[in-house]
């Protein structure tokens, strides 16, 4: 049997992280979340551990690809995704601060989330989206245009 699992993504937000883990779930697929307590009670660790890991098991990374795909009918950039090995380092940013290559674009390279995001933020009333519209490094927690 193969029971590999991969890291499928990586959220800064940790909420954001919860609601794709609950969608999954409803799906039918198994995850969890590594370094999920650390960073909802202390959010400032979770920059320097890299921020909430959602773990899936490799044999569902298509699937789930798929039906991530489809809460996003509208977005056509969301076709290059995943391939199974976790997410690799979008792109060679440099962290302005640390000169870390461990930089993501938050929301940016996540486009397919965005939806999500959205209802997240009118849920909870806070602005995720405009935290996501700048580069982060997750060493250093420096953030950048
Ligand atoms: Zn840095």
């Amino acid at each position: 049997m193969d029971d590999r699992t991969v890291v499928y993504s990586t959220y800064y937000n940790p909420m954001e992280a919860n609601i794709i883990k609950a969608k999954l779930e409803d799906s039918g697929f198994a995850c969890f979340l590594a370094d999920e307590n650390v960073s909802t009670i202390q959010p400032l660790y979770n920059q320097a551990i890299g921020g909430v890991k959602l773990i899936v098991f490799e044999r569902d990374v298509e699937a789930i690809n798929a039906l991530l795909a489809e809460d996003n009918s509208l977005d056509f950039e969301s076709t290059d995704e995943i391939t199974g090995e976790g997410k690799s380092a979008e792109g060679k940013t440099v962290c302005e601060k640390c000169g870390s290559t461990n930089v993501g674009y938050g929301m940016a390279t996540d486009k397919k989330y965005s939806l999500w995001a959205t209802i997240l933020a009118f849920l909870t009333f806070t602005t995720p989206i405009k935290a996501n519209k700048c580069h982060h490094c997750y060493d250093c927690g420096y953030e950048f245009e």
